[in-house]
């Protein structure tokens, strides 16, 4: 056992794992720009009062799952690690007074979030999201544009059978009321309900909707229904997502106890799914409209949506549903020669076919020829470029390592031999 290890919750991601999420990164930035997102970069850390007051203190995520950072004496602030992008781009929305710019400011990142959650399969404490937000835009079109966005991406990285599950969670209007029917409804079950549940039930009691104890479940399927609470803009406007969503051909399935976890959202919530994998822990991502947040942080009201997509339970069902991690890239050649300690003629060369943005790979062990030419095949590289007696009249030998033949190259002309046979190689 090594004395030294990474962080519970935490994991490394080694690069056969690393590669598959930097395909995902890459989709997202290219479907992003698509939909004309632009990216956006906030810090890792926030004041622990963005999160408090934006996502809300009675909820999970703030209350037992957030990463906070001891502070130091002599700091009167205190910084918490975010748990998920969307207060800290809000947050940036306001102080950069983006509301002057047009409207919706349309922001994506992809990143590290943290949360101070027990570890298990699927759930870490550094996990990956892929986000989007939408601000000043009150829907509900764009609602749909994103939640199509969202099915999208799943759909190009390769996960099979995503279905999207809909809730509407109303709003201020309509919500207090819903809200004070489902306290009534638990406080009438009061002796089944876990002890923190209880606890939770005067301060919020959509959080028991989305309580993740099993024994909560039949409670929770006979609990009264936010869609049957509507107010009637509440009610127009997640009729229309609907209408939205099917004239796009998004499959999806109202939900009626999604509710999401966080205080922010208003109207449209969804989240995600692999079909018939609707458990609580399972779900591959998740968004909302979030009306009240950009007042709640400080600026002028101004309504938003976006998601939140978990890359990593993304990279487990894509593995699950045996999608092959892309093969690491084999250099195109290999730079070897007849002297071994030549290190520097193998490097000059090299590094003169990099610059023509070639994958080329020196060979700097001090060994003989052969061995070289044996750790170029066993790369899988295309070709062996051989250093030898014919580099002092400018040439060298290019050996194709996959057909065994051999020729003799003037080094002027490597980099452009070499870049056509890579392309055959890409086409042919
Ligand atoms: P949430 O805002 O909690 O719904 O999170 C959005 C998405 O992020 C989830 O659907 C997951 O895919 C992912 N996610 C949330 N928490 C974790 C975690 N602790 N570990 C891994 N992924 C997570």
């Amino acid at each position: 056992m090594p004395t030294y290890r990474a962080p519970r919750g935490t994991r490394d991601l080694l690069p056969d794992e690393r590669a598959v999420f930097d395909r995902l990164t890459r989709l997202a930035t290219d479907l992003t720009e698509r939909y004309g997102y632009r990216p956006i970069e906030t810090p890792l850390f926030e004041q622990t009062a963005v999160f408090e007051r934006g996502i809300g203190e009675v909820t999970d995520v703030v209350e037992k799952e957030l990463f906070r950072l001891a502070p130091r004496t002599d700091e009167a602030e205190s910084w918490a690690l975010r748990p998920e992008p969307t207060a800290g781009i809000v947050r940036a929305y306001v102080q950069h007074g983006m509301q002057t710019w047009p409207q919706p400011v349309k922001l994506t990142t992809t990143g590290p979030m943290f949360r101070y959650d027990r570890p298990q399969a699927g759930r870490y404490r550094q996990f990956w999201q892929f986000d989007v937000e939408a601000i000043g835009d009150p829907g509900p079109a764009i609602d749909a544009e994103v939640i199509e966005l969202g099915h999208r991406f799943y759909a190009e990285a390769g996960v099979q059978g995503v279905e999207v599950l809909v809730n509407s969670i109303g709003d201020p209007v309509c919500r207090p009321a819903y809200i004070a029917t489902l306290t009534a409804y638990y406080r009438g079950h009061l002796a089944e309900l876990p002890a923190t549940e209880k606890d939770r039930l005067e301060r919020n009691a959509l959080r028991l909707l989305d309580s993740k104890d099993p024994d909560m479940a039949g409670l929770n399927a006979a609990a009264p229904r936010i869609t049957d609470h509507l107010c009637e803009a509440c009610a127009a406007h997640f009729d229309s997502v609907r209408a939205h969503l099917t004239a796009l051909g998004v499959p999806f399935r109202v939900e009626p106890g999604l509710v999401r976890g966080l205080d922010y959202y208003t109207r449209t919530a969804f989240e995600f799914y692999v079909s018939g994998r609707e458990g609580q822990q399972q779900a591959l991502g998740g968004g909302g409209r979030y009306d009240g947040l950009v007042a709640l942080l400080g600026g002028k009201p101004t309504p938003g949506i976006g998601f939140g997509l978990g890359l990593d339970r993304v990279a487990l069902v894509l593995a699950e549903q045996g999608h092959a991690p892309a093969a690491t890239a084999a250099p195109l050649a290999v730079v070897v020669g007849a002297d071994p300690d030549d290190t520097v003629g193998r490097l000059r060369v090299a590094s003169r076919l990099r610059a023509e943005r070639l994958r080329v790979r020196a060979d700097l062990a001090r060994r003989k020829l052969g061995r070289q030419l044996e750790a170029a095949s066993k790369d899988g590289a295309h070709f062996a470029v051989i250093l030898g007696d014919e580099l002092a009249d400018g040439h060298v030998q290019v050996r194709d390592l996959q057909a065994g033949s051999q020729r003799l190259v003037a080094l002027a002309d490597l980099a452009r031999e070499l870049a056509r046979a890579e392309t055959t190689h890409r086409h042919g």
